[in-house]
């Protein structure tokens, strides 16, 4: 497997496969999330959407397609096109542009992905798993 990152799904945790689902996020849910903690912290430009206390991000889902249904209004990438670091970092860049993107949880999916916790069972995962201090686990 040449891979750098594994799709594992939310809601079966089964492994997903090229063309088998996606990574997705409610972008409504954003969208009202954001203007809900506008209204909070008002014209404050300092203030950061996921450092204000009771903000609770809206979840990029990753899912088989017939594992769920996703929402109604979504952003939806291809578990084929974020199969590397390289490609994890263009959408990161890609999507940075996006005003629904600061009320989503997408920089904790990639830093699980990073880190992988003992409880990260799902998500984008690296294929070469990492022990807790950083360290390479197996043969690497
Ligand atoms: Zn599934």
């Amino acid at each position: 497997m040449d891979d750098d990152l594994v799709a594992v799904c939310d809601v079966c945790l089964g492994e997903i496969a090229d063309g088998g689902g996606v990574l997705e996020v409610n972008t409504a849910a954003a969208d009202r999330a954001l203007r809900a903690w506008r209204t909070r912290v008002g014209a404050d430009p300092q203030a950061l959407f996921h450092l204000t206390p009771g903000t609770r991000p809206v979840k990029w889902v990753v899912r088989h397609h017939d594992c769920d249904t996703g929402p109604v209004f979504a952003y939806t990438i291809a578990v084929e096109r974020i199969r590397s670091w390289t490609g994890a970092m263009e959408w990161s860049v890609h999507l940075a542009d996006k005003p629904f993107l600061a009320a989503t949880d997408w920089f904790d999916l990639l830093d699980r992905a990073l880190h992988p916790r003992r409880a990260a069972v799902s998500g984008i995962l690296p294929r070469t798993p990492r022990d807790l201090s950083g360290g390479p686990v197996g043969d690497a």
